[in-house]
């Protein structure tokens, strides 16, 4: 699921939801926060778990909807291109429940199916500064997904779409709303936090508030094949790698 932008009324009762800051959280103390974008960051979903993601999607749109296969793929794709996420444009328009659709689209075996960089474990025990995932997926989803890379012991907060809510409605990314209440419950200055991303759209939006920014080129659309990548909004963010071990390296060239 290609996850953005649009607010959509929640429906039901999710984990937590945005609004004011964790009481436990620990404030910043002048070393970087980073938030770790999910899909095609930290692990490569355009090489099978996209596929798996837009096919459930598109079963779940043809059974809930009554409508035949063309016009499930069509709504898909269009609430897709409207609203940055398919499940926003269902909930909006079809009034479909956001916690089962997310259950049945991301339910397969997600193990089997992530393929990552190696050493990802030593590389994020090596990076200084707390990590936190901030992800429109879904929350199992995304544990499984953190499990299956070794990497979940350093994610303390995780940010997913069901807590993407502010005053009621779904504000996955890019919103701005949503970016400056994460911030706040992670008591988190703008200048220390750095967004690592595949989306460009999401990096500016964050960049807008002074997050510093790096994008991660390495997994899925290749620059100049997904517009979103286009090489006027690359120059734009701090830093561009195509591994993460090279996140390591070029911490001293993020520029804001
Ligand atoms: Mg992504």
């Amino acid at each position: 699921m290609r996850r953005g932008r649009g607010a959509v009324p929640a429906r039901g009762k999710g984990p937590r939801t945005l609004g004011r800051p964790e009481a436990g959280a620990p404030r910043a103390q002048g070393g970087l926060v980073f938030f770790f974008d999910l899909d095609d960051t930290l692990h490569d979903a355009s090489h099978s778990i996209f596929r798996q993601i837009d096919t459930r999607m598109t079963d779940y749109v043809e059974r809930h909807l009554s409508v035949d296969r063309e016009e499930a793929n069509r709504l898909r794709t269009l609430y897709w291109r409207r609203y940055g996420a398919t499940l926003l444009g269902l909930v909006r328009h079809h009034a479909v429940d956001a916690a089962h659709f997310l259950d049945q689209t991301h339910d397969f075996d997600v193990a089997s199916l992530v393929r990552s960089e190696r050493g990802l474990t030593r590389l994020f025990a090596r990076l200084p500064g707390r990590k936190v995932l901030l992800t429109n997926a879904p929350m199992v989803y995304a544990n499984a997904v953190l499990r299956a890379l070794a990497v979940h012991r350093h994610f303390g907060a995780r940010y997913t779409i069901e807590t993407m809510r502010v005053h009621g409605c779904f504000r996955p990314k890019p919103s701005r709303l949503m970016l400056r209440a994460m911030l706040a419950r992670e008591r988190v200055p703008a200048c220390r936090a750095v967004l690592v991303e595949d989306s460009t759209v999401n990096l500016k939006a964050a960049r807008s508030l002074g997050f510093r920014t790096v994008l991660m080129t390495g997994h899925g659309a290749r620059p100049g094949v997904f517009p979103d990548l286009g090489p006027r909004r690359m120059r734009r963010a701090g830093l561009v790698i195509r591994s993460l071990h090279e996140l390591t390296h070029g911490l001293r060239r993020l520029r804001r």
